[in-house]
């Protein structure tokens, strides 16, 4: 009945898949012995420093936010894993950027900070709103729940910051930076509460929001980016470390999870070049350069190489050669190729249904259709209110009244198209039958 599957999700037999799992628990059981272990010393770390007030919710797997306060800051553990992993997170953050960068707050103006944890039902994604941070529990397939990583909180927070800050605009070049320095200062939070130096870090985002079983050291690396993971189900990581390899294309806002791997490689090199830890040597450049007032909404990759040289000092030498070893050279007149108008959706019509969900903290991209034709065919089937539902959302116009919105950090992008009427819109912006179908036809393509 459903034409697609996950863009890269690849087909393997079900023995095949149980047996990769099995191979992979002894090594796993290891893992998660020392990341219990790392857990531990971070949670002692987080709760010995104060900073400007937070609050986690719980949505008890509903999307109303921002549900049932559960623990404020001051107050001892919740006994709920998400609840209280949220907890270390952000107090470590807030601290990094008080503590280090003399700011207080994502506002710099010391603003309580609310976040959401078992947001939706299988919910595989963390987000900024615009006003909270939101993390759900995972998809019990590929992704355990997102708090699980100290930096995804970091990250999600770093958004608020870049949000009050330069601005970034969530797209193409700027948006691969906007993704970028959420990585960078995740980073920086995440060896911090480790005491690392640069040389000594892991530079992983993510490495702890896998299931067992699942063949990836992290979400992203910004050592080595495009090595982060090769699995049967998530695919082959897909970010380049090089200006040469830019990924134009309309999926995750211009691929700003993807592209954004070049800026990371770029901070990683100077990280490590200039020694020491990385939140006290090149963390001081690039915070610097985003609160410095030469990095606006549309700066692209060579304008923030700039603006990090002109904060660099005694490193200025350092800074420049990172950002040339990935191809983002000062003296070029934008050689980028940021902005640039990706290819168009292929266009479906008659009587189907397209669904891809791209974006997203993973940049993961996702895709279904389903045939209407088919599904009359069979009116008892979990899509049986497919039809009703797309010539309800045709008639009353709800594609067309979807104005495109600034995109909001890690939120999910969708493109549609509902037997030829075609629209994208971010999550924030599909109506409750909107909603459902994205549901109903994402699910029937699993
Ligand atoms: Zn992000």
């Amino acid at each position: 009945m459903t034409l697609g599957t996950p863009a890269r999700c690849h087909f393997v037999p079900p023995y095949l898949m149980r047996r990769l799992g099995r191979l992979a628990d002894a090594e796993v059981d290891d893992e998660l012995r020392t990341a219990r272990a790392r857990a531990d010393h971070l949670a002692v770390r987080a709760t010995a420093i104060a900073g400007p007030s937070w609050t986690v919710h719980t949505a008890e797997q509903t999307r109303q936010l921002p549900g049932r306060p559960v623990r404020a800051a001051g107050e001892p553990v919740s006994g709920d894993e998400a609840v209280d992993e949220a907890a270390t997170g952000i107090s470590g953050s807030l601290a990094l950027f008080e503590e280090v960068y003399a700011r207080s707050s994502y506002d710099g103006q010391g603003a309580p900070v609310s976040l959401t944890v078992h947001y939706g039902r299988d919910y595989p994604n963390a987000f900024w709103d615009g006003t909270q941070l939101v993390f759900g529990d995972g998809d019990r397939e590929v992704f355990d729940r997102f708090t699980r990583s100290v930096d995804v909180l970091a990250h999600e927070l770093t958004h608020a910051v870049t949000e009050r800050t330069a601005g970034l605009v969530y797209a193409d070049q700027p948006g691969a930076l906007n993704e970028s320095l959420s990585d960078v200062f995740a980073s920086c939070l995440k060896q911090r509460l480790l005491g690392q130096e640069a040389a000594d870090g892991d530079w992983l985002i993510g490495a702890e929001i896998f299931l067992p079983g699942v063949q990836a050291r992290g979400l992203r690396d910004l050592r080595a980016p495009g090595t982060a993971y090769d699995d049967p189900r998530l695919g082959t990581d897909p970010q380049p470390g090089h200006l040469d390899d830019y990924v134009s294309g309309p999926e995750d806002n211009g691929g700003v999870h993807i592209n954004s791997g070049i800026p990371n490689r770029a901070f990683h090199l100077a990280a490590v070049g200039i020694g020491g830890t990385s939140w006290d040597g090149a963390g001081r450049i690039w915070y610097d350069a985003l609160v410095g007032g030469d990095v606006g909404p549309d700066t692209d990759f060579t304008g923030f190489a700039a603006a990090t040289v002109v904060a660099a000092g005694p490193h200025t030498e350092t800074v420049t050669r990172a950002w040339a070893d990935v191809g983002v050279l000062l003296d070029d007149s934008q050689a980028a190729s940021g902005g640039a108008a990706g290819p168009a959706p292929s266009h479906v019509g008659g009587r189907t249904v397209r669904v891809q969900r791209s974006g997203g903290f993973a940049g993961r991209v996702s895709e279904a259709s389903v045939d209407l034709d088919e599904v009359a065919l069979r009116p008892d089937g979990e899509l049986a209110d497919l039809p009703r539902l797309v010539a309800r959302v045709r008639q009353q116009g709800d594609l067309a009244a979807g104005k495109p919105a600034n995109p909001m950090p890690d939120m999910f992008l969708y493109d549609l198209d509902l037997c030829g009427s075609r629209a994208r819109l971010p999550e924030h912006q599909l109506s409750d039958d909107l909603r459902r179908i994205v549901d109903l036809v994402l699910r029937s393509g699993q």
